[in-house]
């Protein structure tokens, strides 16, 4: 086995509003930090990308912080340059409002929020690195393959982990979760209900699979 240089992204992006409000959500990195994990134990190369406020993942060194989407961008079109995969489970943000207030807001009546749609960071790394293997994640409450299969081919990537949102149990943090891989022809390579270690094992043996 070829050992690896792993770019993990984890955990949420913040859009500020103000100087003291952000638009975000609750991804904690658990994901993240657990494919770093078991990438780790394959000896491969790890250099991990955390939003704020991500757990830790423990014995990776290459601890790179983030805030903002263009922030996350930016480190990802820069460091993809020096590794060969690239797995994202960060929990980027779809939307930006418009303006970032320099004062903090003021309480007011019907205030609107203007907002404009982000950057795609997975787009536009398959774009600039055609050449590396690119492993999406993304969480749905329904139509879970479906969707998997149309944001793989959206986003361009060889590989879309699909992540089930059902009212009872809570994706966030350390539970288990209902999960499908979708490849590049659309097939479905695994699915099932396990836990967010399981799940990153199956992720990297893919991404070495891939690279072999
Ligand atoms: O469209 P959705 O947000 O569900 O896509 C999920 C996947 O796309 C994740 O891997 C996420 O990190 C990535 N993403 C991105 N740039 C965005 C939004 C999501 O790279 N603006």
């Amino acid at each position: 086995m070829n050992t690896l240089k792993i770019l993990v992204t984890a955990g949420a992006t913040r859009e500020h509003i103000d100087p003291v409000r952000f638009i975000s959500n609750p991804s904690t990195g658990v994901m993240g930090a657990a494919i770093a994990k078991a990438a780790k134990e394959r000896k491969h190369g790890v250099t991990f990308l955390a939003g704020a406020g991500c757990v830790d993942a423990p014995g990776i060194k290459k601890r790179i912080n983030f805030e903002s989407i263009d922030e996350l961008k930016s480190l990802v079109l820069k460091h993809l340059r020096h590794h060969d995969v690239l797995i994202m489970t960060a929990a980027v943000g779809d939307y930006r409002p418009t303006v970032i207030n320099k004062h903090k807001m003021q309480r007011q009546k019907g205030m609107v929020l203007k907002l404009i749609q982000t950057p795609d960071i997975l787009k536009a790394a398959s774009k600039k690195y055609p050449n590396k293997i690119i492993i999406g994640f993304c969480l749905e409450t329904s139509d879970l393959i479906h969707k998997a299969k149309q944001k793989r081919i959206r986003k361009n990537c060889h590989a879309m982990v699909g992540c089930q949102l059902g009212s009872k149990k809570n994706p966030f943090g350390k539970n288990q979760l209902q999960a499908i891989l979708v490849d590049d022809s659309g097939n479905v390579i695994f699915k099932g209900y396990r836990s967010k270690s399981t799940i990153s094992r199956l992720v990297i043996r893919y991404a070495e699979k891939l690279s072999s």
